[in-house]
């Protein structure tokens, strides 16, 4: 288990105490603790230096029962106490969506007889506020998204429910973590989860000033063991790229003769100089980069206050 010290960890540890707050106990808790839910069973628990056990929310945007969901759980356990809460359906592309107009479904999902945690009929941003406000036996301390099965990159971050669910960990002021493995059919999710647990864990160790939000790509050349390969031994901290995607679309006929459009899959823009997310993946570099969610454009802000934008006269 990690055991999380200096000033970060106090700051870190006041901060959840801080937000504690009784919860009632729930039907559906109960129920999972009968059922041998250890997630609820461990409430509370600390490591033999006293340290409160991390507690980790673990969410995605491919379903519950993805992979590369199964895989981080596996890998996260070494860190800390997981909790899982995670779209009922792939929820791929659906960026940081909401559900208010329809209730949000959710059932509990046991591996035999292992509790594993709920599946939300809702979006991963969905998952997460149900996570921290409903699901969790307190406030957690790190917010975990993926892995997905794609690369979530340059412009595509802001398509991505997987990255969004990170954000919406980041709006809890929670240090959150979205992780994408580059697609292939047969991905080694439990080599890459490796690799992200192994960086997290360097993150949550880093006497950081506040909570943080991240996102993390692993290109497949960085699962593949190559020893002594520059790429392999280190992480790329790099920009997001914001060139544009190539754009297309296929159009087909349907069988009644209605003409329809499907969005084929466009490579990633060409690399261009400095160095971004995109250029460091092509070149086999597993990237980190810090992101933020304030969209103002503060050089334009400030520019802005001289020009004295007036209302009409309303008669
Ligand atoms: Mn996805």
């Amino acid at each position: 288990m990690l055991a999380v010290t200096g000033a970060f960890a106090s700051r870190w540890l006041d901060g959840r105490m801080r937000h504690a707050r009784p919860r009632k106990r729930r039907e559906g808790r109960e129920h999972a603790v009968r059922k041998g839910g250890a997630c609820w069973l461990l409430h509370g628990r600390r490591n033999t230096s006293g340290l409160a056990i991390v507690l980790i929310l673990l969410t995605n945007d491919d379903g519950i029962y993805a992979p590369g969901l199964a895989a981080m759980e596996r890998a996260l356990v070494s860190l800390g106490d997981v909790c899982v809460v995670a779209p009922a359906t792939e929820q791929s592309g659906v960026g940081h969506s909401i559900t208010f107009l329809s209730p949000l479904v959710v059932q509990e999902v046991f591996e035999g007889n292992r509790f594993r945690g709920w599946a939300v009929e809702g979006s991963p941003a969905d998952c997460v506020k149900l996570g921290v406000a409903e699901f969790c036996p307190r406030r957690p301390d790190l917010v975990v998204s993926g892995i997905n099965g794609g690369l979530n990159a340059g412009i595509n971050v802001l398509y991505s429910g997987t990255v969004a669910a990170a954000i919406e960990g980041a709006f809890f002021e929670i240090t959150s973590v979205a992780v994408s493995l580059e697609y292939d059919p047969h991905a080694d999710f439990d080599r890459a989860a490796r690799i992200a647990c192994h960086v997290i864990r360097q993150l949550l160790a880093r006497k950081g000033p506040a909570p943080q939000l991240y996102n993390l790509n692993i290109p497949l050349a960085a699962l593949a063991a190559v020893p002594g390969a520059e790429t392999r031994r280190r992480v790329r901290v790099v920009p997001m790229g914001v060139a544009r995607y190539g754009e297309a679309f296929e159009r087909r006929v349907d069988p009644r003769g209605r003409r329809y459009y499907w969005a084929t899959n466009e490579p990633p823009p060409p690399a261009g100089e400095p160095e971004t997310d995109l250029s460091a993946l092509a070149k086999g570099w597993v990237t980190l980069t810090p992101l933020d969610f304030d969209l103002t454009k503060r050089a334009v802000l400030a520019e802005m206050e001289d020009w004295g934008l007036d209302l009409p006269e309303l008669s």
